[in-house]
């Protein structure tokens, strides 16, 4: 028998979702157009930093650090806090669970991706770009697929919208609201928005929400001849098998094959 692949919730194949950062005031009119594109997604925000709580309704807000210090600048308790307590000011601020994290700077260190798992974080956004769909092997050193200003944007959109393989496809763009300096500069998102929005196959989602599902997938056990899939988490979780898509229901045994 093939190899199962993951689909998304519904049974999709494609997914899509944004992370914005640093808590910027134009986070107000992106996440307007997001609202206006049907796009999910998250926003990382420096606890000690001025926001605007009222722009978030309806995003994941994730940690971006207490103070935006870079991770491979300071190590041990300090780095600790860092993670800690900007977990736990936006918690007592948004009344989420926050479990994301994105890299401050994009700077990286093995202590901060092993502390960030120890203190409750599930996944954690770098600053690269794969210029692809995939999923991330490593979900505490999540590479997006590009950055919004990436002059391939739009083809990559293209390549998205027309994408043929059974294999998920994941569309991860990142950036600050900030760079949104001239009303060109924000046509232009809203021209991405508009060609990768409102789509009936494509599922939009948070950053958490593609972790948590790909997670319930991950956690799928199978019969040795794999005709039978055992779900033992909370959500429903789609894959193909053999070219047929199934959908195994949380908490169910589901027989395949024959
Ligand atoms: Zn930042």
């Amino acid at each position: 028998m093939a190899k199962l692949l993951l689909k998304f919730p519904g049974g999709f194949k494609k997914a899509f979702t944004v992370s914005y950062d640093d808590g910027c005031p134009n986070d107000k009119r992106l996440a307007d157009l997001f609202r206006k594109y049907g796009i999910k997604g998250t926003f990382n925000i420096v606890s000690s930093w001025k926001y605007d709580k009222s722009v978030y309704d309806g995003f994941e807000v994730a940690s971006h650090g207490l103070t935006h210090t870079k991770v491979d600048h300071i190590s041990g308790s300090n780095l600790a806090m860092e993670i800690l307590k900007d977990r736990e000011n936006l918690e007592k601020e948004f009344g989420q669970i926050v479990r994301g994290y994105a890299y401050p700077g994009g700077a990286y260190s093995t202590e901060a991706e092993r502390m960030l798992g120890e203190l409750g974080i599930c996944y954690a956004r770098s600053c690269g770009r794969n210029e692809w769909f995939e999923l991330p092997l490593n979900f505490l050193k999540w590479n997006p697929t590009t950055h919004h200003r990436n002059e391939k944007l739009f083809e990559l959109a293209e390549r998205f919208n027309e994408w043929k393989s059974s294999y998920p496809a994941l569309f991860y763009v990142w950036g600050h609201s900030y760079e949104f300096t001239t009303e060109e500069q924000w046509e232009r998102m809203e021209k991405f928005l508009s060609e990768i929005g409102g789509k009936d196959d494509v599922w939009y989602a948070s950053n958490i929400e593609v972790y948590d599902y790909c997670e319930a997938f991950s956690r799928l056990k199978y019969s040795v001849d794999c005709n039978m899939v055992f779900n033992p988490s909370a959500v429903d979780v789609w894959f193909e098998s053999d070219s047929k898509v199934y959908c195994v229901k949380a908490g169910q045994t589901l027989k395949i094959g024959k």
